[in-house]
């Protein structure tokens, strides 16, 4: 084989020296196929051999070298049929520490009476001495033993661990110094990093543990700034080359809306709504996120926004996820504004033809000041007069790449979306990292926490009793089924069974309603309808009313299968209850369950922060999860954990908006392989003309 490109990263494992095919096969096992990918193959933790101990300062625990003379070797089976190998080693001063091996010939044909070795493990003190079980073994006056630091890598069957040591030597000798230099001078002398190829050696071969994973960090750090450079490249190019209108709140203007409302905002919202007044009064585009747990109040915050477009003579949309959603604000909005001459409009999927097109054309004449409907009703090519602002609530499906799509309208609106699964700032700060946010943390006064039960079978009646007692009082209440294997059928069967049943027995004395995601969009609205006017007593569903549904009367609350939903689906759930003055009761039936389902229904018990159980969820499912199959449009990050590595995080953001500040299209020649790197990684999933 030829010895093709030039790039000596891009290189087969094979060229590397003593890499043979049997060896390129078991590497590429653990998809490292290139010389690059080898450099990149980083360790899992390490093995601090450097630990020397002398035999009376041996502590039980953690891993330690001792040496000295071997005086005895024994070998023996057990009753179980377990071979056990002993190896005595003893110190000038007569004390001892004892190997022992299960079923390991292999130290038995190494080890010699007289011999200086060492022994690295874990020692633990057993009747009368100190014994290593399995330690690693080294014969001292071999020209290869060393107490080093020893990285631990992920291998594959066959592999060894030595073997893998020895291709990563060799890739570093060939190939370190190819590595492209991502960080600029002055950030790497900043933070205090090593160039990236003695970085590399560091990370496969330290002389300290510290050594090691200060080498690891600047690859998590690495990778965090080119994520942070991009999202800072894309906010300077949305603020600096888009020009929104100026949408100026008045005096009169503020004292019009807040007439609107029949409370007063919490200080949290007049603080989101203070935010929001100034970023709409600037020709920049506003580019915020609004943030707040379940039923905070982030909906009337959001009508503030849409009415100071309108009375800016602007028009203004609200999207909502779903078209029950929708409805719901509609409803939300109709009520602010029963006496206003804001002129209006739904747009759903429900919509005559006739009526569709007139209203678009409405629309496109400027004759209708704010649209409420879904995302993909709004982003179906809606032609707008004289657009100035989108309000996205996204509940929690969120994303990056949605807002991109978006903006296509061909104007450059303000944006302001809402979101109603509280992100741990630290995730909002790598995956919003171009977004303002303003987060509301109190509930409007008055609001009370819902109370929230884990319960077995045994609790059902008792439970179904309480309903029955408060529902003749005229409170209402949900019964929520699981989607179970994300098959529609199966979850419209669980929750129809339930119906039928209860409907016949236990609660036959009651007005019973059943919704679930195969109902017309026309069915929903009559039975959300009904319930909102109290013509049902309880609703039997599925996750269809997770979002944003809104019924002050319904304060009770049944979970079936509550351990098949995530953390923040059920917070999200539970929010439906707590909309009323009366505290709002949820009881979850969950039998035995998985240790990792238990973690989940007691933190959802103990805690009503939502902030606190994204953060909770995120760490419990993996990020991945949290966000969904891919949601956020960013992809999976190598190297480091957005939780884990959170001042990793913060640095690199602060450097990247300091960075882009400076050189905004990253032009100068320092900022060369930092650009490639960017435009590499994310180039496809964000604009970033400004840079290309
Ligand atoms: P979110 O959109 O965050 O779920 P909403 O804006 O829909 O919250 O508000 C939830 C409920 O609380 C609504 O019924 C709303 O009328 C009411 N609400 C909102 N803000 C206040 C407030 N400051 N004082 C009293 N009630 C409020
Ligand atoms: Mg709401």
């Amino acid at each position: 084989m030829a010895d093709i490109g030039t790039n000596p990263l891009e290189q087969s494992v094979q060229f590397l020296k003593g890499v043979g095919p049997a060896r390129a096969e078991l590497l590429a096992k653990l998809d490292i196929r290139t010389v690059g990918d080898l450099l990149f193959h980083f360790p899992r933790s390490y093995d601090d051999l450097t630990d020397v101990r002398p035999m009376d300062k041996i502590e039980a625990g953690a891993l330690q070298t001792v040496q000295g003379e071997v005086v005895e070797i024994d070998g023996k089976e057990l009753p179980d049929g377990r071979r056990i190998t002993s190896v005595v080693i003893s110190d000038p001063q007569g004390k001892c520490v004892a190997g022992i091996w299960f079923n390991s010939l292999l130290v038995v044909g190494k080890v010699r009476y007289g011999q200086q070795v060492a022994f690295s493990g874990k020692p633990k003190w057993y009747r009368d001495h100190w014994q290593m079980n399995h330690p690693r073994f080294q014969v001292l006056d071999d020209d290869e033993a060393k107490l080093e630091v020893v990285p631990v890598y992920p291998l594959t069957e066959g592999l060894r661990p030595e073997h893998l040591r020895a291709s990563i030597r060799a890739a570093l000798t060939k190939a370190a110094d190819a590595v492209s230099e991502n960080l600029p001078a002055p950030v790497r002398i900043k933070r205090e990093y090593p160039a990236v190829s003695q970085a590399l050696w560091h990370v496969h071969f330290p002389e300290t543990v510290p050594q090691g994973l200060q080498g690891r960090r600047r690859f998590i750090y690495d990778e965090f700034l080119v994520l942070q450079v991009a999202l800072a490249v894309r906010r300077r190019s949305v603020r600096d080359l888009q020009q929104a209108p100026r949408l100026v709140t008045t005096p009169a203007i503020d004292a019009h809306i807040r007439k609107l409302y029949p409370f007063r905002l919490t200080a949290d919202q007049d603080r989101a709504v203070a935010s929001i007044v100034k970023d709409l009064a600037s020709d920049r585009p506003m580019q915020r996120l609004l943030q707040a747990d379940v039923g905070a109040g982030k909906t009337a915050v959001a009508v503030y926004a849409l009415l100071v477009a309108v009375a800016n003579k602007h028009q203004a949309i609200l999207m909502a996820p779903t078209e029950v959603l929708a409805q719901q604000h509609w409803q939300t909005l109709e009520q602010y504004l029963a006496n206003s001459r804001v002129r209006r409009a739904l747009l759903t999927g429900s919509l005559a033809p006739k009526e569709r097109e007139r209203t678009l054309n409405e629309i496109k004449a400027g004759e209708i000041d704010l649209v409420v409907g879904t995302q993909a009703l709004i982003q179906d090519g809606v032609e707008f007069a004289n657009l100035g602002l989108v309000v996205i609530d996204e509940q929690h499906k969120f994303g990056v790449t949605q807002r991109a799509r978006v903006k296509k309208l061909g104007v450059d609106p303000h944006y302001l979306v809402m979101t109603a699964t509280p992100i741990p700032r630290t995730i909002a700060l790598s995956v919003f990292g171009d977004l303002d946010t303003s987060t509301i943390k109190q509930l409007p006064p008055g609001r009370q926490r819902v109370l929230t039960r884990w319960h077995d079978e045994s609790q059902r009646e008792r439970i179904y009793q309480r309903f029955r007692e408060e529902m003749k009082k005229g409170r209402q209440g949900y019964i929520v089924c699981p989607l179970v294997d994300e098959s529609e059928t199966l979850d419209l069967t669980a929750a129809t069974e339930l119906y039928e049943i209860l409907r016949a027995g236990t609660f036959k004395d009651f007005r019973v309603g059943l919704l679930h995601g195969r109902l017309s969009d026309d069915q929903k609205q009559q039975v959300m309808n009904d319930f909102r006017a109290r013509n049902l007593d309880l609703l039997i569903t599925t996750v269809v009313i997770e979002v944003g549904v809104d019924v002050p009367n319904a304060t009770l609350m049944i979970i079936e299968h509550a351990d098949r939903f995530g953390l923040s689906q059920l917070h999200q759930l539970r929010g439906r209850v707590t909309r009323g003055a009366v505290a709002g009761e949820c009881y979850l039936f969950a039998g035995l369950t998985t240790e990792e389902a238990r973690l989940r229904l007691r933190a959802i018990c103990r805690t009503s922060d939502g902030f606190a159980l994204a953060e909770e969820d995120a760490r419990l499912r993996g990020l991945g999860e949290f966000f969904g199959t891919r949601q956020h449009g960013l992809g999976d990050l190598r190297f480091g954990d957005l939780l884990q590595d959170f001042e990793l995080l913060d640095m690199a953001r602060s450097d990247a908006i300091e960075l882009v500040a400076a050189d905004a299209s990253l032009r100068q020649p320092e900022h060369a392989a930092l650009r490639q790197a960017v435009l590499a990684r994310y180039g496809h999933t964000l604009d970033l003309a400004a840079i290309g």
